[in-house]
C-alpha cells in the first residue's frame, strides 16, 4: 500500500515537472509532502531531480541598469548599476507557476526557498542565481523601491539611484498562510515584522496598495488605496 502511494507520488512529480512551460499552476496534491516525509528513502532521487529541474528553468530578465550584487540586508540581492528613474522596468519572472505543496516539495528536496508570490496559493519560481543554489535577487525592505505591476514584473516606483539596493516589500505579494521573517531594514518606517496577513494592514495599504500584487490590489476597495 505504501509502496503505490509512493509510486503514484513519484508520477505525480515526474509527471508535474515534464508540463512545464504552461500558463495555469503546476499542482502536486496536498499528499505528496506527507508522503515525502515518511518515506525519505523512496525519494532518494529527489533532491537530484529537483536541482536538475530548477537548473532548467528560466532565469528573471534584469534591466540592465541593475545587477546582482552582495547585499548589506542579507545574501544576494540587485543593486543599481545607474539611476533607474520612477516607472522603469527592473525585472521579470516567466515562471512556472506552481501550487504551495510544490513549493514545500522544492524546498523539502532541496532547501530551495526562492519563489514569488503571485496568487492564493500560486508561485513563480525561477532558475537559482548562484552557484550554491540560492536563489534570489530581491530583498525585502518596509521602504521599498520596486512594486508588482504585472505578475512578477517589478518596477521601480521612485527614482533609485546608482549603487542603491534594489527592494521589494514582501508584504504587497506573499500570502502563504503562516509566512513571517524579523525585518531590520533600518528603515525608519520598518515593521519589525513581517508576514502573510501584512496585505490586510490599512497602513500599507495606503501607503503601497497601488503596488500590491495584482492580485491583491482586486482585494482593495478604492476609498482604502
Ligand atoms: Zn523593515
Amino acid at each position: 500500500m505504501n509502496d503505490t502511494i509512493t509510486r503514484d507520488s513519484n508520477c505525480e512529480i515526474t509527471r508535474a515537472t515534464a508540463e512545464f512551460p504552461r500558463r495555469e499552476v503546476i499542482a502536486l496534491s496536498p499528499d505528496t509532502l506527507e508522503n515525502i516525509r515518511r518515506h525519505p528513502l523512496a525519494f532518494s532521487d529527489l533532491r537530484t531531480e529537483m536541482l536538475e529541474w530548477l537548473r532548467g528553468l528560466p532565469m528573471p530578465s534584469f534591466s540592465s541598469q541593475v545587477a546582482l550584487a552582495p547585499s548589506e540586508i542579507a545574501g544576494y540581492g540587485l543593486r543599481a548599476r545607474g539611476d533607474i528613474p520612477a516607472g522603469d522596468f527592473v525585472a521579470a519572472e516567466t515562471g512556472p507557476r506552481i501550487n504551495r505543496v510544490f513549493v514545500q516539495v522544492v524546498e523539502a528536496a532541496t532547501g530551495y526557498e526562492c519563489n514569488t508570490c503571485v496568487g492564493w496559493g500560486e508561485y513563480l519560481v525561477h532558475a537559482p542565481l548562484h552557484v550554491e543554489g540560492k536563489g534570489g535577487y530581491l530583498n525585502h525592505s518596509c521602504n521599498p523601491n520596486v512594486g508588482m505591476l504585472l505578475d512578477g514584473v517589478w518596477i521601480a516606483i521612485r527614482p533609485i539611484l546608482a549603487g542603491e539596493e534594489v527592494t521589494c516589500d514582501y508584504g504587497t505579494f506573499e500570502t502563504m498562510r503562516d509566512w513571517n521573517m524579523e525585518c531590520a531594514c533600518g528603515e525608519a518606517a520598518c515593521r519589525k515584522h513581517v508576514s502573510w496577513t501584512d496585505y490586510r494592514d490599512p497602513d500599507l495599504r495606503r501607503r503601497l496598495g497601488r503596488w500590491f500584487a495584482p492580485y491583491l490590489r482586486k482585494q482593495i476597495k478604492p476609498e482604502a488605496a
